[in-house]
């Protein structure tokens, strides 16, 4: 369960009850999808709980509404304590955290008159389970710059991962993988994408998916641990003939691939590149001193 009797919430400028929270049915948001969100975790560490690249994705958030004309009328310093503050008020550590920014009144597809701004908090598990992930190549692309501010996390753009994850999981598989509108691999629902061959790993160029935190911070560890890491337009047959593969994202944070249309690939998720970002990833995200790995190229 998200919350409680007992949840603290910080909505418009004040701690309060999640229960007391209130919005309006005319708000723009609840009709149009048009509002913004981010995702962000937070992690008990040795040094206190710390919540991992912040600030990050609060410019992501501040991004969001400037490219959708939406209020922001928020200083991402403040945004940033108030995060910690609200983790603190409900006795949080290793928690996921959900700033919204959502619009007020306005029946019109006019730009917003105003924002909403909410940060929530619960305790959250890894998101897409800690096996090994079977997917399927969704029916459903994902949404294209020709249509959509792809870049931005615009709260409507998730009926189009709500429809990818349902149609996979309808099908017996744990998730989806979009293809973008050219049919090249894009990403998954909630998380961005990587394949291993020969030792290199790739993962689709910025354009029409979200450019993930995690998949920087992936691409950082790369750098770190000497491992060559090519972003560039990836077919579906491509991705299907790779030696191993994995999803990332806040939520799913470094999560292996067993097998897509169930192919599986070829490489044992241990011996695979990805297995050592992962490792990599959770002593990052727990501020671990960072191990340097010898990796054979
Ligand atoms: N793609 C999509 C569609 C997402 O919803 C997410 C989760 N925010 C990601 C990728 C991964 O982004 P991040 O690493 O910033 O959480």
């Amino acid at each position: 369960m998200y919350y409680n009797e007992n949840t603290i919430v910080y909505y418009n400028g004040s701690f309060i009850k999640a229960s007391e929270a209130r919005g309006n049915v005319y708000d723009q948001t609840l009709h149009y999808g048009y509002g913004v969100f981010e995702g962000i975790r937070s992690y008990a560490t040795e040094s206190g709980v710390q919540i991992f690249k912040a600030k990050e994705h609060f410019e992501r958030m501040k991004y969001s509404c400037e490219v959708m004309n939406i209020p922001y009328p928020y200083n991402n310093d403040e945004l940033v304590a108030i995060s910690y503050e609200v983790l603190k008020r409900n006795n949080l550590e290793n928690a996921y955290l959900r700033p919204l920014v959502s619009c007020t009144p306005n029946m019109s597809l006019t730009k917003a008159k105003g924002s909403h701004l909410l940060i929530a908090a619960w305790e959250w598990g890894a998101y897409l389970g800690e096996t090994l992930l079977r997917l399927k190549t969704s029916p459903f692309r994902r949404i294209t710059p020709a249509s959509f501010m792809v870049a931005a996390k615009v709260c409507g753009h998730y009926v189009n991962s709500i429809l990818a994850t349902q149609e996979a999981k309808d099908n017996g598989f744990d998730e989806a993988l979009l293809l973008d509108m050219e049919g090249f691999v894009a990403e998954g629902p909630g998380a961005n994408i990587f394949l291993e061959q020969d030792n290199i790993l790739y993962t689709p160029q910025l354009g029409s998916i979200l450019p993930g935190i995690t998949r920087a911070t992936v691409l950082e560890i790369c750098n770190d641990l000497g491992i060559e890491a090519i972003e560039k337009q990836i077919s579906p047959e491509e991705f299907k003939g790779a030696d191993s593969a994995f999803f990332c994202g806040t939520a799913a944070e470094v999560i292996g691939i067993e097998s897509l249309d169930s192919i599986p690939f070829k490489k044992n998720w241990k011996d695979s590149l990805g297995f050592l970002i992962q490792k990599a990833y959770k002593d990052r995200v727990l501020v671990k001193k960072f191990k340097q790995e010898v990796v054979s190229v």
